[in-house]
């Protein structure tokens, strides 16, 4: 094995399900997270680790981390991509949704960064790929909670982007605008749901596919070490906001 170990966090579907398979396609050895353990073992990739990490369990991400680092090497490239998007309007919104998402979102991606970046620290080397979104930048109507993980995502990315460059480390925001996943499918509220659909419509059905910012992710941290391509916003080329 003559590439180093990438860890994919949300590795069971959409984003990361596609830069599980592109970045082993590749050849980097991986460790996949998600909670759907069923949907990581069925991708069936080589010298991939598959673990069912709740990634708000600290203690759980850890141990998988440490176990992916035994048996093919420190980590190179996290993948920090969990996430979920629960819309709904703050005044009717159940107070439980935007708990999971800020635990998932923020204190998730927060897990992931702590289990790697010592060890990046020491070896002067690694790459750190926060997936945040368009709304990380700019709000949306019915989006009051989760825009706020994400804006705290790019906040979290670019501070520590300079934390850790003395080191050496690199730290990369990937916004990407509507992606077809299953993301929108856990939203309870039907009337938002349908209103993003039809969206999703007027923009001819052609927003990203999950592969389009899998390539943005693998070109990211595919550039030389010396290189930090600090932000990639993409969006299809119809999508306005
Ligand atoms: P998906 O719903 O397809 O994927 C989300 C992934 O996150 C799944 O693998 C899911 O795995 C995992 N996940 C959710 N909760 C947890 C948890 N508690 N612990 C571990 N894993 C978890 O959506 P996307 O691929 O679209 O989403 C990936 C990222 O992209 C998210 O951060 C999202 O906010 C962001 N994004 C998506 C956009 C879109 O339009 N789709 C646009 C902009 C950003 P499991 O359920 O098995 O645990």
């Amino acid at each position: 094995m003559t590439k180093p170990l990438i860890i994919i966090t949300g590795a069971s579907s959409g984003i990361g399900e596609a830069a599980a398979r592109m970045l082993s396609a590749v050849g980097h050895p991986l460790l996949l997270l998600a909670r759907r353990i069923d949907r990581l073992e069925a991708l069936a990739l080589p010298n991939a680790l598959c673990r069912g990490v709740d990634i708000t369990d600290r203690g759980a991400l850890l141990a998988a981390v440490s176990e992916a680092e035994t048996q093919f090497g420190p980590a190179d490239g996290l993948i920090n991509n969990a996430g979920v998007m629960l819309l709904g309007e703050m005044s009717k919104q159940d107070p439980a949704q935007w708990e999971q998402m800020l635990d998932v979102n923020v204190k998730g991606l927060l897990n992931g960064i702590h289990a790697v970046v010592s060890g990046m620290i020491e070896r002067k080397r690694g790459t750190i790929i926060n997936v945040s979104s368009v709304a990380g930048r700019k709000t949306f109507p019915s989006h009051v909670a989760y825009v706020g993980t994400k804006f705290a995502v790019h906040g979290i990315s670019e501070n520590l982007r300079e934390e850790l460059s003395p080191h050496d480390v690199r730290v990369i925001t990937i916004a990407p605008g509507a992606v077809e996943t299953e993301l929108l499918s856990h939203t309870t509220d039907d009337a938002i749901k349908t209103g993003y659909q039809a969206w999703k419509q007027d923009m001819g059905g052609t927003v990203l596919s999950a592969d389009d910012v899998a390539s943005a992710i693998r070109y990211a941290y595919e550039q030389p070490q010396n290189v930090c391509i600090r932000e990639i916003v993409l969006a299809a080329t119809r999508q306005q906001p």
